[in-house]
């Protein structure tokens, strides 16, 4: 919880804090509601969570008579949580694993747009799962990035995992193909597969990502599709979004660059609008920065 208070600091003071000095001891004249609900746009919460999130701290500010900042910060809290929940199909759950006898890898997609932090995050990941004991192989399908397969055999490196990357400019479907293979063969736990993110053109990488999927898919069930979102892009990035899903079966989102920037809010609307749960949050460049998502000790870190 202080890593994360510490990592969100910008939204911290931007967002929550504000919000605690404005709600004050719960009395607030007109001007003061309209500034709750310009600090939670500017946020980017977006304007529906806004104005749900206005009406419901408003009612329940009166409805128990709160006459302390004490109380007004409980009801802010659970107001925040209680907006961030989803219901239990799409609640956080652990990643899948191979086991047993006929053990077969699980196999996890890392999809996103260029610069998101895909590649990142799918190291940040794969330390993760060996840190919590699982043999990890890391498909490095993204070939069109001449760096990415290096960036990824570095990561892999440090955490002992097995890389298997194609030629500069191969079929990202054909590397991923031989990943799973690999990963099968090697009775691993888990494949990552980093896929290509180029969005010069959108309906080329759309068309690539659904084929990496559509081919793996003739060997291994693919467990999930985890798509990586930078924080900083607002909206932008939940555009991103909306297109990725009507291409594939996006199960999770890993927001990235929390650290950097004032408008944490936006897992408010990611979460609540894309019908996708958030999973995994980015909290720096470092090995250890990525964190499971969890709502309470999320709102608990901005109000901190
Ligand atoms: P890709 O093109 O999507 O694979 O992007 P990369 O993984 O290469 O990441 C792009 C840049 O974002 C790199 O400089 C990363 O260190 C940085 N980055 C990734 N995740 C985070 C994060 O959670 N916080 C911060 N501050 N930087 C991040």
């Amino acid at each position: 919880i202080e890593r994360l208070r510490g990592r969100l600091s910008k939204s911290r003071s931007a967002f929550g804090q504000s919000l605690l000095g404005l709600l004050g001891a719960g009395d607030l004249d007109e001007d003061s509601w309209q500034d709750v609900e310009d600090t939670l746009l500017v946020a980017d919460l977006g304007a529906a969570t806004t104005a749900e999130i206005v009406e419901k701290l408003r009612s329940e500010l009166s409805v128990r008579a709160v006459r302390t900042s004490a109380e007004a910060r409980t009801v802010l809290r659970e107001v925040l949580i209680e907006a961030l929940a989803t219901d239990g199909d799409r609640a956080v759950r652990a990643l899948p694993h191979g086991s047993g006898d006929d053990k077969k890898p699980a196999v996890v997609l890392v999809a996103g747009v260029n610069g998101t932090g895909k590649t990142t995050t799918t190291g940040k990941l794969a330390r993760v799962l060996v840190a919590q004991g699982r043999e990890v192989l890391l498909g490095a399908a993204d070939t069109f990035r001449a760096a990415a397969a290096d960036q990824l055999q570095t990561w892999a490196d440090r955490v002992g995992a097995e890389v298997v990357r194609g030629k500069e400019g191969a079929d990202p479907a054909a590397v991923a193909f031989d990943a799973v293979k690999r990963g099968t063969e090697a009775r691993v736990d888990t494949v990552l597969v980093d896929t290509a993110g180029r969005l010069h053109t959108k309906t080329g990488l759309m068309d690539e990502l659904g084929k990496v999927k559509r081919v793996v898919e003739k060997q291994a069930k693919v467990d999930e599709v985890l798509l990586v979102l930078d924080a900083t892009t607002g909206q932008n990035g939940l555009m991103q979004a909306r297109v990725f899903a009507e291409v594939v079966d996006v199960t999770g989102i890993v927001l990235t660059k929390l650290d950097g920037t004032a408008k944490g809010g936006i897992v408010f609307q990611v979460q609540r609008e894309l019908g996708v749960p958030v999973k995994l949050v980015g909290l720096g460049e470092g090995a250890d920065d990525l964190a499971p998502f969890e709502a309470g000790a999320f709102v608990d870190a901005l109000l901190g």
